[in-house]
């Protein structure tokens, strides 16, 4: 590293670390209960880190404490199943409009009976089903080795808030059992839905989790391992989905202030993702009444507007600006 990229790493890293200290006596929002095992969390855990598309590391917090990913893993199936089946076959079973519902609604386009986009639960359990029936009872294996590459280290998954979430996910299991009976997902649908809820209890850390970013805003290139984990192509219809309907019933209102692809979980992670500049995770479990972080929301709010990140945002010059001021 070069004295002048070392100054500037040092800027970024002491920019992470008052981000924390701004929002760390915000108490405000309530942990997800709604999965029994989630509300064990400590509601005061709170990390951030910011991963360059480089691949160089800031991180302050409680960055290195693993929580489950939830809803974070639905970008990443989705291009895993975009890749095995090439996107005009996923969208014949799942499209890409935001619904403006809560995540967890049970609601299919009218017309074609597909769910509305893979990050509300139906479309998520659809993709989800598709690599079951694609990879069989090799599925969690194929999930688990791409999610791993992406955050650069080999992930494990919660036994107990996959149970949980298995034996309470009546509605999920409502949702998959619709999508069946207007044949938009085989056969093995309860088998599919094991495999969601497990998806969903993988386990991950701030680092893990801002290292999958910028596995994305480096065009699917790990830029820690160096390793490919996504096709190029398949990265733009994923940070697509993510900008106009990864926050939930958020997502207008986040590409509004925010204006960068990004993706929560109602575990308390959020990843943002600044295409070919960098990626900000945050871990705070307290959540909104939409199912966002409160913290990661406000962070990743500040953290935008002091690097000008927006994707229309007069300072934001391109994909080159920040490489140059980083
Ligand atoms: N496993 C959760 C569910 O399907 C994920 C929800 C989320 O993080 O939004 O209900």
């Amino acid at each position: 590293m070069t004295e002048a990229t070392q100054e500037r790493s040092d800027w970024l890293q002491d920019l992470v670390e008052s981000m924390y200290a701004k929002h760390v006596a915000n108490h405000s929002g309530e942990i997800a209960t709604y999965i029994p095992e989630l509300g064990k969390a400590d509601p005061d855990d709170f990390g951030i880190c910011v991963v360059t598309a480089d691949g160089r590391i800031h991180e302050t917090g409680e960055s290195n404490k693993t929580f489950t990913i939830q809803s974070i893993s639905k970008p990443f199936t989705y291009g895993m199943a975009l890749e095995a089946y090439g996107p005009d076959e996923v969208a014949r079973h799942v499209g890409v409009e935001p619904s403006g519902d809560a995540f967890n609604s049970i609601e299919l386009e009218p017309a074609t009976n597909r769910p509305f986009n893979p990050m509300i639960n139906a479309g998520a359990i659809t993709v989800t089903a598709l690599l079951y029936d694609y990879y069989g009872d090799e599925a969690f294996e194929q999930l688990m080795a791409r999610f791993s590459a992406a955050a650069g280290r080999t992930l494990d998954y919660d036994e107990s808030v996959y149970r949980s979430e298995s034996r309470t996910g009546h509605r999920n299991r409502a949702i998959g059992h619709l999508l069946l009976n207007f044949g938009m997902v085989p056969e093995k649908i309860d088998a599919a839905l094991e495999l969601y809820f497990k998806q969903c209890a993988i386990l991950v850390n701030c680092r893990d989790l801002a290292i999958m970013g910028a596995t994305l805003s480096n065009l699917g290139n790990n830029p820690v391992t160096g390793q490919e984990v996504y096709d190029i192509d398949r990265v733009k219809d994923m940070l697509s989905i993510m900008f106009t309907c990864g926050m939930y019933d958020y997502s207008g209102q986040w590409a509004y202030k925010v204006g960068v692809p990004a993706k929560s979980g109602v575990a308390g992670g959020v990843v943002a993702v600044v295409n070919r500049q960098l990626s900000i995770a945050s871990y705070s479990p307290r959540l909104d009444l939409r199912g966002n972080s409160c913290r990661g929301i406000d962070v990743c709010v500040d953290l935008a507007s002091e690097l000008g990140l927006h994707a229309f945002d007069c300072m934001n010059e391109g994909s080159s600006y920040l490489k140059a001021l980083l």
